[in-house]
């Protein structure tokens, strides 16, 4: 154990001395990271009851378990096809809007759909969360109206009553 044994204290120093800057580098980003972690909780909805209703824009027709920032996104698409320029758009808009003021626009947490509807009597439209990506809302609301008040079918064809061409006419430029 000679003359390799001579150079494993400085190996086993430096080593030592990066490991400490590394665990003060650790606690600085741990510091850094609760902090974070800790706005990161203030904005989440972790209590929905309260956060839900705080919003000035909330109002009572919102699906009761959404965000005041997904019934705003809502509110808008619904406004948006209601004054698109497209007469057959704004009237699904207007139909749309209808459905939000007596509580038929629900949300399902735990769909993987855009959205749903069971027609059959169930007057509401049900969506999911992906809906409220960007761009998605009113094409979704589009579609599913489209099944419920006018009977398109999901024939992905492009023709007169698909109901995946509702949606792609009228959420445009949404
Ligand atoms: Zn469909």
């Amino acid at each position: 154990m000679g003359s390799a044994r001579s150079s494993l204290p400085w190996l086993r120093h430096l080593s030592a001395h990066v490991h400490e800057h590394a665990l003060r580098i650790g606690v600085v980003l741990s510091i850094a990271l609760g902090v974070l972690t800790a706005c990161v909780d203030l904005a989440a909805p972790t209590t929905p009851s309260v956060q839900v209703h705080a919003g000035a824009k909330f109002e009572m027709s919102c699906p009761s378990n959404v965000t005041v920032e997904q019934c705003t996104a809502l509110q808008d698409a619904i406004a948006n096809l209601k004054n698109s320029g497209d007469a057959f758009c704004s009237s699904l808009g207007s139909t749309i809007e209808g459905r939000f003021n007596r509580n038929e626009i629900v949300y399902d947490p735990n769909t993987s759909y855009y959205g749903y509807v069971y027609g059959n009597g169930d007057s509401n439209i049900y969506l999911g969360p992906i809906a409220f990506g960007p761009g998605e809302l009113a094409n979704t609301l589009a579609h599913e109206e489209s099944h419920l008040s006018l009977g398109y079918e999901d024939s992905h064809n492009g023709s007169s009553n698909d109901a995946y061409a509702a949606g792609d006419r009228c959420a445009g430029s949404i």
